[in-house]
């Protein structure tokens, strides 16, 4: 027995004259998913991709874990694929007993594109609703909340018979979108705001600004592993890492205090603003969520964005900490995000920062000293790195 996965478009299905393109690159990231796995043959048709394993030895398994976390898909279906006989469809039902044998009640649903096959829809669904019966007769019929929906399709090639459809990550397929530059700290929330924005279609790269020796080598480590970890939803990521030394301690010798970290973070939004127009980006993307801290207050925040050039995204901004830790969890990025090392933001935390910072009294620090030449320098000196989904590159102890 052959089995195949049907991966259901989410909002993909919504789309309109536009909907091609969509597809063209939801195929194309399935493609490039799975390529580590085999080869396999994608067809598309009435808002399914139908992902047929070609080599041999494919784990089916190991395929469907893949493709729940593309973007751009409402469910994976798993079916198993028969010669469009009844007969033969009946007497393989022990294909469904994992899922049948612990559920009370079902329904099925059946669709019959090919034509030519002398059944209608609704006698097939009559049929098979019977045989279920008739091999698990501890099932009870319920059409209108069913526990499993056994499905059967009939089409040009085959029988598709199935139990199991699990929720997919839902979204737009990474790559619709344009691209967006993420700054990255190695905290919870900016990982989950760059799988938030991935999940809209975005292209997510990153950007971590670094001050060593203030901040360690570990500590750049540590987030070069969480762009890897996020590479499992948002597919490749480069990374741009910037020297923040001078430019921090320039700011400690020269400006008042309790300004530090709002000028700090407008400086980072500053040399972010130079890579995306060098590079292409069409936004910037943080962690922020409003009020968490004090450089995310109303007014922080208001002075922070004076600095970007670029649209911000601050797709956690309404979000509260044990929202963002679940998400932070559920893609895996949660237990490299508490590793306790230092970011540059920790690096000359003001004890008292100024909660409510005035527009016009943060621009008239920053004029203190001259960072414009600090911050083409950062710029010239960054580097850059590539990390490629399903590679493992970074160990930390
Ligand atoms: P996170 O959990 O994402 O670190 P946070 O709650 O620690 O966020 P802050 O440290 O105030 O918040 O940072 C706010 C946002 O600024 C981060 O979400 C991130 O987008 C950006 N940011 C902070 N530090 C850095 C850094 N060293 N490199 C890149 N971006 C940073
Ligand atoms: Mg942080």
């Amino acid at each position: 027995m052959k089995e195949i996965i049907l991966a259901k478009y989410g909002e993909i299905a919504l789309k309109g004259d536009n909907r091609r393109t969509f597809e063209d690159i939801l195929v194309r990231n399935i493609k490039r998913r799975l390529k580590k796995l085999g080869s396999f043959s994608c067809d598309r048709r009435q808002s399914t991709v139908y992902i047929e394993p070609v080599s041999e030895n494919i784990s089916v398994d190991e395929a469907v874990e893949e493709v729940v976390k593309i973007f751009g898909i409402g469910a994976v279906q798993r079916c198993a694929v028969f010669p469009k006989d009844f007969g033969v469809v009946e007497n393989n039902l022990d294909y469904l007993d994992d899922v049948l044998l612990g559920a009370k009640s079902f329904k099925v649903e059946a669709k019959r594109s090919d034509k030519s096959f002398p059944l209608k829809s609704p006698d097939i669904q009559q049929k098979l609703g019977d045989a279920v019966i008739d091999r698990f007769p501890h099932l009870k019929v319920d059409v209108h909340e069913p526990e499993v929906t056994v499905r059967l399709e009939i089409r040009d090639n085959g029988a598709y018979l199935s139990a199991k459809r699990i929720t997919g990550q839902g979204g737009l397929p990474v790559g619709s979108s344009g691209k967006a530059l993420l700054m990255l700290s190695g905290g919870i929330d900016s990982p989950v705001a760059g799988y938030m924005m991935a999940k809209r279609g975005l292209i997510v790269d990153c950007i971590h600004y670094i001050s060593p020796p203030y901040t360690s080598d570990r500590a750049r480590l540590k987030v070069e592993k969480l762009c890897e970890e996020m590479t499992e939803y948002c597919g490749d990521i480069r990374f741009f890492c910037v020297p923040f030394t001078e430019i921090q301690e320039k700011l400690r010798d020269n400006c008042p205090e309790e300004f530090f970290t709002v000028i700090m973070r407008r400086l980072m939004v500053k040399i972010a603003n130079k890579i995306c127009e060098r590079e292409g980006y069409g936004a910037i993307i943080t962690g922020e969520s409003l009020a968490q801290v004090a450089s995310q207050t109303l007014a922080a925040i208001e002075c922070t964005n004076e600095a970007a050039r670029f649209p911000v995204f601050r797709p956690v901004i309404g979000m509260d900490k044990i929202e963002i830790t679940e998400t932070a969890r559920r893609i895996g990025t949660f237990e490299t995000s508490i590793m306790p090392y230092e970011d540059c933001c920790t690096v000359f935390t003001p004890k008292h920062p100024r909660t409510k910072p005035k527009l016009n009294d943060i621009l008239e620090a920053e004029g203190l000293a001259d960072f414009d030449r600090m911050v083409d320098e950062a710029v010239e000196k960054t580097t850059v790195k590539r990390f490629r989904f399903g590679e493992k590159t970074v160990f930390l102890d």
